[in-house]
């Protein structure tokens, strides 16, 4: 028998939490399958909030340090196992699903663990633990089944002594040394996050600066963090050979010639959409040549009816944007307005300073409006980077000359993530500089970053 839905939501991270909590709302029966059972996806089990719960106490750590001048003695013990170190991360991670599952209960979706794939493009099978297959259809299906680690064909992840991002946290001890393989998102915040605790990281990545994709001024600040942190970027190089030695260390072989010895190994090269399996062709659907689904701005594929989100149509690959696009699918299929338009997502990286960007950068407004002044505020001129020892930071705010309407936010520092969402606010009021020189700031904060900065633009205008 096939059980009839208004609308099926294939994967339950994120975007198909949304999607389906989005429908639910408009009073429509809203099915949600996932294979793990459990709402939050890998966001929760094993990607954002896990690493986020660990950057919180190497934060704590290194902020206590920073914070106190030395009055404190504090070291981390040599053999500190990782379990110990993360001994809230299990309570932070239940309690979040816990949340979820209360919201899409509370919202009477309905939860099939089981894995699912197209039958037709209206239908799917979805196969639970015990083997046993049902079949749903409805005219609205949405695919956000995220994405995996990518393995590369070259380096044999064991999973014990080279690791992707999905078995980094199960290590037993803290290691002594580490090295990083790539320069993305994931590989720079776990290689801040371990140097910050007194771990030996070396990164290792082609492109010639960390965080390629960033402007240089924010992937800079990340990079003289992590430097003063111990830590090493050796850039523009590849590994000719990587390879456990069967004794005490991941041995890693460049085309310079160097080799790089350290107790464990992060293998973080991008991340490939769980497509496979999913009978697409069934759909009438196919894959880029990036592997992922192309959509439409609504998040519409090819296929009438059929919608694609999250990490499965590719980058940003960020919860808060798989959110967004789960919301947006939803509401387009149910005929509803869409919410504000997908470029001012905030993007937050959560190296340590953090970085945080929203709306154009440089680049972006000069491609985009022919011009662009760029206002600068640097946390050492503002009280609170000096009272909060978060003297590193720099606040960017984009704007165009003619108006001085602005148009983008960039920050890197101390509460970047939270900060930004100031700048957003102005973004979708349409502001100008001048609202950040005429109002008041509370004092001290890092918010007064905005005035400087504005100050500072008001003068290039
Ligand atoms: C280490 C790490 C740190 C990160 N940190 C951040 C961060 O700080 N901020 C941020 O915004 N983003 C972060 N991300 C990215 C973020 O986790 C992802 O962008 C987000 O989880 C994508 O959501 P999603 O809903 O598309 O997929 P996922 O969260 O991957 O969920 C997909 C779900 O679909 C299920 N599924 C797959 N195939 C099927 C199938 N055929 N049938 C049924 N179920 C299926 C999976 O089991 C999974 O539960 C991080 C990622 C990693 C790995």
């Amino acid at each position: 028998m096939t059980e009839a839905f208004d609308a099926i939501v294939i994967g339950g991270g994120p975007a198909g939490q949304k999607a389906a909590i989005q429908g639910a709302k408009a009073g429509k029966r809203i099915l949600l399958v996932d294979e793990a059972g459990g709402a939050g996806g890998e966001c929760v089990r094993r990607g954002t909030i896990p690493s986020k719960t660990l950057r919180e106490t190497a934060c704590a750590l290194t902020g206590f340090r920073a914070r106190t001048g030395g009055v404190f003695e504090l070291d981390v013990r040599a053999d500190l196992q990782m379990e110990a170190l993360m001994s809230r991360m299990t309570r932070v991670v239940e309690a979040h699903a816990a949340y979820i599952g209360k919201q899409l209960a509370r919202n009477d979706v309905i939860l099939w663990r089981a894995r699912a794939r197209f039958v037709d493009p209206a239908t799917i099978e979805a196969r639970g633990p015990d083997g046993r297959a049902k079949r749903a259809t409805a005219p609205t299906i949405v695919i956000a089944v995220g994405s995996r680690p990518r393995a590369p064909e070259d380096i044999h992840i064991d999973h014990e002594n080279i690791l992707d991002s999905d078995s980094f946290l199960s290590m037993g001890y803290l290691p002594r040394t580490l090295t990083v393989l790539g320069g993305g998102v994931i590989a720079s915040e776990y290689a801040s996050i371990l140097a910050s605790l007194g771990c030996q990281v070396t990164m290792i990545d082609r492109a010639d600066r960390p965080l390629a994709f960033l402007s240089p001024n924010l992937s800079g600040v990340f990079l003289g963090a992590f430097e003063r942190a111990g830590g090493r970027f050796v850039g523009g190089a590849a590994p000719r050979a990587v390879c456990w030695n069967g004794v005490d260390a991941v041995e890693t072989i460049l085309d310079s010639g160097e080799m790089i010895r350290a107790d464990k190994m992060l293998v973080a090269r991008g991340r490939v959409a769980n497509l496979r399996g999913l009978g697409l062709d069934a759909a009438g659907l196919a894959v880029d040549g990036r592997g992922v689904l192309l959509v439409d701005e609504a998040c519409r594929t090819s296929a009438p009816g059929i919608y694609a989100v999250g990490d499965a149509i590719g980058p940003p690959a960020l919860a808060s944007a798989a959110m967004e696009q789960g919301r947006r699918a939803m509401r387009h299929a149910l005929g509803l307005s869409p919410p504000p338009p997908a470029e001012l997502v905030p993007m937050a990286i959560y190296t340590i300073p953090e970085i945080s960007t929203v709306g154009l950068s440089e680049a972006e407004a000069v491609k985009r409006h022919g011009a662009a002044v760029v206002g600068r505020a640097r946390f050492d001129e503002v009280a609170r980077g000096h009272i909060a020892a978060a003297q590193d930071g720099i606040l960017e705010l984009v704007v165009l000359p003619g108006s001085g309407k602005l148009v983008g936010v960039q920050i890197a520092g101390e509460g970047a993530a939270e900060l930004v969402h100031v700048g957003q606010m102005a973004l979708i009021a349409g502001m100008t500089v001048d609202a950040f020189v005429d109002n008041l700031f509370n004092f001290p904060t890092l918010a007064e970053a905005y005035r400087v900065a504005a100050l500072d633009a008001s003068s290039r205008l």
